[in-house]
């Protein structure tokens, strides 16, 4: 079982070279590379991450790995190729931007493949395989737990890591389009007790990191929220601003009880006296939930000067929160 487990991350690396090389060395992969140039990735950032080209024939990969010596049962389970009953190996991924993602090991054991331009659907990924698991694989965390940098930074997309990377911020890693498990921080932790999430700063992103900042408390890992705004994302924000801006974001980047709150200030129009009190309970409620007295109250007293709450009035509330255990 393990022999087998090798022998499909063994056909991963095969495609990924392959997909590599098409990128890197054909005619038909030169739309490819212009897409990864005009999104402003360097040759050197697209050999550091083994980026490619799937084809445009259907079954390109299929024959590329036959030739090698792969079994049509061995590439189905490997989640690249399907095979039809009437037309054989058909391969999953044609005509994409094609990002290997590897294991923990840097062993490749699956791919994004991203639609050159406009089209849908944007994203295609490998589906899980016997050496793909989703929940604990965590795009470039490979090289990131190897980063000098302090922390690490979590976002969505590869893309976001890759543009990260090549801005020097090789602390960068990315869940796969599924939502960050408890998994994926175990994982992290194993390596660092601080993140930075940087997030989409759309409403599915902020809502994201809510939940992030949650699962990494629970493992211990204490977050901080970097604001991309007025950008998307990563990506489009060191594509505009620079590495520099980038780098101010995260030493301005807010705690994660400061995100916390500040977001249930959004659901309040603070200049109503109602609101402002049902405001001032939520936010009390989530104070009392540190354990730690000094930073309780170090916490009560931001807050409390941010929001205009008489900050002995907060803290009164914030002790009745934590006696009752509400
Ligand atoms: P780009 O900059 O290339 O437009 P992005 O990284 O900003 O893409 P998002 O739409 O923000 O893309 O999505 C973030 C991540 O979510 C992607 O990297 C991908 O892993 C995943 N994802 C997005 N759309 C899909 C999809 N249709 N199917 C599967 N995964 C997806
Ligand atoms: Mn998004
Ligand atoms: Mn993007
Ligand atoms: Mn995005």
């Amino acid at each position: 079982r393990e022999n087998y487990k090798m022998v499909l991350k063994e056909m991963n690396r095969t495609a990924a070279i392959y997909f590599n090389y098409l990128l890197t060395a054909t005619s038909a992969g030169k739309h490819a590379l212009e897409y990864y140039h005009d999104r402003g990735f360097s040759d050197e950032t697209i050999q550091r991450f083994g980026l490619g080209y799937a084809n445009i024939y259907e079954n390109d990969l299929y024959q590329y790995l036959k030739k090698q010596g792969y079994t049509d049962a061995q590439m189905k389970d490997s989640g690249l190729v399907r095979i039809d009953e009437r037309r054989g190996g058909q391969d999953m991924f044609w005509n994409r931007a094609m990002v290997p993602i590897m294991d923990i090991n840097g062993k490749v054991v699956g791919f994004g493949g991203r639609v050159l331009g406009d089209g849908t659907p944007k994203y295609i990924n490998t589906k899980e395989t016997a050496v793909f698991d989703k929940s604990h694989t965590l795009f470039a965390m490979n090289i990131a737990r190897r980063s000098k940098r302090r922390g690490i930074i979590l976002c969505e997309g590869y893309m976001d890591v890759i543009a990260m990377h090549q801005a020097g911020f090789d602390n960068a890693a990315a869940s796969l389009g599924t939502a960050l498990t408890m998994g994926h921080a175990t994982i992290v932790k194993r390596y660092t007790d601080e993140v930075y999430l940087a997030y989409d700063s759309d409403g599915a992103g902020r809502k994201a990191t809510m939940k992030a900042i949650g699962i990494m408390r629970e493992v211990g890992i204490s977050t901080r929220i970097i604001d991309l705004k007025p950008y998307k994302d990563p990506d489009e924000f060191i594509h505009n601003l620079g590495k520099e801006a980038f780098e101010g974001r995260i030493a301005d980047a807010v705690t994660g009880i400061v995100f916390e709150i500040d977001g249930i200030a959004q659901g309040y129009n603070l200049r109503d006296p109602e609101e402002k009190i049902r405001f001032t309970k939520e936010a009390a409620k989530r104070l009392s939930a540190l354990d730690e007295p000094v930073v309780r109250h170090s916490y009560i007293e931001a807050v409390a000067e941010k929001y205009k709450i008489d900050a002995a009035d907060l803290k009164a509330m914030v002790t009745r929160y934590g006696t009752i255990g509400l």
